[in-house]
């Protein structure tokens, strides 16, 4: 008999997950390496930004005092009595009428309140000359206008971006602490399945399930193993999970999750004594969508179906290893557009289409069946339609999940 599994709606699922994910603690690792991990410590900085007035600009710097009536007709005079690239500083201080040279990013000299551009002088043998009054501070970049000292600036658990590596140099993290990474297992099974250097045969499929999940993996910057390719028989299946399960942090497994004579995966968590947190999911593709945990560590059995499999990963595999390293954002990022065509196709289910995303329109991204593989390539992120008896009208307001955000885009059209 067909076993009756009960949908759970997915935002539920998701959260499911997510409770259980394990903390994997922490680790110190060189600035250069921490790119895309995730920060176990906030950033509280150690100085002001920048920790000294300094000018902006290519110019002069002066007392703004001086420089009280100065017009076109009445240009006033600077004697230059010093000159200062970026990194010196002037042991001279300023008098009434004169002025430093001093170049971008020079500390300010003593007495000095403003800078004049080089643009908005005229220089002669030992003087310069201005033609318009300068306020106190202008042209002047002041401590601490960018940070100021003791404050957090990024929070733990943020990714760590370039601007992120720009702040942790700024404040002199020759090392920096993050969350130490899941090591994640990836097992496929189903007997039709060739390695991809395989010639096709008949009734055969070659493996794209694996090499797509080890990209989805990378581009969140996880190490993983691959387990290669499992048949659909039970004792055997079994002993390449139980093994692998113990190895890694994480186990994806595609395929043979359904109700299927030969999907086996149902049996082998049940021998594993794993704790099944759910079987199905009120989703098209993917509704067989199982998570199951064993020994603190998650069990994924993702659909075979390529289209499915790849949404589960991104439904749920992604935000869950982002929790096992104590993201703050775990979830995709999301949107709003106009549906640049109609979908017609209702279902009870919540549908997640492969999609274009354009910025403004986003539109299916071709053949859209749960089996399907063009779809994949070919969109950058998922339509979230939920279910319902009604179908979609181009023009809708639909929600959409981002995907691959640090792709490039095409030619501009700004
Ligand atoms: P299953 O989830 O095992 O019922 O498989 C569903 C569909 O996905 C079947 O048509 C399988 O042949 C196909 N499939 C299963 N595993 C893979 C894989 N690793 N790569 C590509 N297609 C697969
Ligand atoms: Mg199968």
């Amino acid at each position: 008999m067909v076993e009756k599994r009960t949908p759970l709606p997915v935002i539920n699922a998701v959260e499911r997950v997510l409770e259980c994910a394990l903390s994997l603690g922490t680790e110190k690792i060189e600035l250069e390496e921490s790119f895309g991990r995730i920060l176990a410590e906030p950033i509280i900085a150690s100085s002001d930004v920048p920790s000294f007035d300094r000018s902006p600009y290519d110019g002069f710097a002066i007392r703004s005092v001086d420089s009280v009536g100065a017009t076109g007709d009445n240009r006033i005079a600077f004697k230059v009595i010093d000159h200062i690239g970026a990194g010196e500083v002037s042991t001279k201080k300023l008098a009434a009428f004169t002025a430093i040279r001093i170049m971008t990013g020079a500390q300010l000299p003593e007495g000095a309140d403003a800078v004049v551009m080089f643009e908005q002088s005229v220089e002669t043998e030992e003087s310069m000359t201005i033609r318009k009054p300068f306020k106190a501070l202008e042209n002047v970049s002041l401590q601490g206008e960018d940070l100021r000292k003791n404050e957090v600036v990024i929070n733990s658990g943020s990714y760590i971006n370039p601007g992120t590596i720009a702040l942790l140099a700024t404040f002199g993290y020759s090392q920096v602490l993050v969350a130490k990474q899941p090591f994640v297992g990836i097992l496929s099974t189903g007997t039709e399945l060739l390695a991809v250097n395989e010639e096709l045969e008949p009734g055969k499929i070659r493996n794209s399930n694996g090499p797509m999940i080890v990209a989805q993996l990378k581009r969140m910057g996880i190490r993983c193993k691959m387990y290669g390719i499992s048949i659909d028989q039970l004792d055997e299946s079994y002993e390449v999970v139980k093994k692998a399960a113990t190895e890694t942090d994480c186990l994806i497994t595609t395929g043979g999750v359904s109700v299927g004579d030969f999907d086996f995966l149902p049996a082998i968590y049940e021998r594993l004594g794993a704790e099944v947190l759910f079987n199905k999911v009120a989703m098209r593709p993917g509704s067989v969508t199982t998570v199951a945990v064993a020994n603190g560590r998650y069990l994924f059995g993702l659909s075979g179906n390529p289209s499915a499999c790849f949404t589960g990963f991104e439904l749920f595999v992604r935000p869950a290893l982002l929790k096992m390293m104590s993201a703050s954002k775990p979830y995709l990022p999301h949107t709003t557009a106009r549906l640049g065509e109609n979908f017609t196709k209702a279902n009870p289910f919540t549908r997640f289409v492969r999609a274009l995303y354009d910025g403004k329109i986003v539109s299916p991204a071709g053949f859209n069946k749960s089996n399907a593989v063009s779809s994949i390539a070919r969109g950058n992120a998922l339509i979230v339609l939920p279910g319902g008896t009604r179908g979609y009208q181009s023009g809708d307001l639909v929600d959409v999940l981002l995907l691959g955000m640090e792709e490039g885009s095409d030619k501009w059209k700004l």
